[in-house]
């Protein structure tokens, strides 16, 4: 696999960060991205447009000079496709800005921030995940500048060395400090929930979670394909422990089953009916979508 940095498409083993070049970024953390997919059957990256789009406003919302116009990047971009063409699999292209030089106070980046598209293969989910569903923990934690999409994941790892580990489970939900009870999204994925009502919740776009790509494509798919209801509304951790069904979203999980939450079984402890059937209509919109 071929990734882009400084002009140049190289072999992505070899990749190698100019340090001194990137202070904001690699020291200071100043680094948006985007994660997005080319599937492999299909050769075209699965909705770029948004991809592209939500990491300009990521840029824009944290006052970052992007280092190429929309246009250009395209090009980029179409140029690190056409030379991973032969590759058959899936590939995940991570196209990060990060923040270049820092002037003297070692906090104003100084001119544009530099691109880096990390090609890689997607990182393989254990089965166990589609067939008994994610045992997942909560976390106190509300990501600052939520709908920035960043590269800050050190809440999220710490969780996983801590408390993941301690209680052999597979991921987090960060719940709101502000009330210890509130379900948020989590590390890396949107958090739904189906009542007995059969209506789907998610928690809404106010500020306090990032527009997950995957998040508006399953509500779009439950509203007009499937005809069911979603509440763009917050839940407690204690609805979440009680609903029919829960699953998460991201690029690169599609829809994941959950099956326990703290400890708790979800309903009978099964991936839901529900969930399944989303999960199904979601890959089949995406192998019959050749939209960019
Ligand atoms: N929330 C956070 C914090 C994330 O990092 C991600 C992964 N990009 C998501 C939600 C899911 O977003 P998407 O569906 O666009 O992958």
């Amino acid at each position: 696999l071929f990734s882009w940095y400084q002009n140049e498409l190289i072999p992505t083993k070899e990749l190698k960060i100019n340090f001194t070049d990137d202070i904001t970024g690699q020291l200071r953390g100043f680094r948006i991205f985007t994660a997005c997919v080319r599937f492999g059957s299909n050769k075209k990256i699965f909705k770029r447009k948004k991809h592209i789009k939500r990491l300009y406003k990521s840029a824009k919302l944290i006052k970052m000079k992007s280092p190429y116009s929309k246009t250009d990047l395209n090009k980029i971009i179409d140029s690190v496709i056409e030379k991973n063409k032969d590759y058959d699999g899936d590939i995940q292209f991570d196209i990060i800005f990060s923040g270049g030089k820092t002037s003297s106070d070692g906090f104003t980046p100084l001119g544009l921030s530099t691109l880096i598209i990390l090609s890689v293969k997607p990182f393989d989910f254990p089965d166990k995940f589609f067939k008994e569903g994610m045992k997942l923990v909560t976390f106190a934690f509300q990501r600052p500048f939520a709908n920035v999409k960043y590269t800050f994941y050190l809440p999220a790892i710490f969780a996983h060395l801590t408390i993941v580990k301690d209680q052999e489970a597979d991921g987090i939900i960060f719940v709101d400090p502000n009330d210890n009870e509130t379900i948020l999204e989590g590390s890396s994925f949107n958090v739904f929930m189906i009542n007995s009502n059969d209506q789907i919740l998610t928690y809404p776009l106010n500020g306090k979670i990032l527009k997950g790509i995957t998040r508006s494509i399953v509500i779009k798919i439950c509203e007009k394909f499937k005809d069911l209801e979603v509440l763009e509304q917050s839940f407690t951790k204690n609805e979440l422990i009680n609903s029919k069904e829960v699953f998460i979203t991201s690029t690169t999980r599609d829809i994941m089953p959950v099956t326990n939450v703290d400890g708790f079984i979800i309903n009978d402890g099964k991936p839901g009916k529900l969930t399944i059937e989303l999960r199904e209509a979601l890959i089949e919109f995406r192998r019959n979508s050749n939209s960019n």
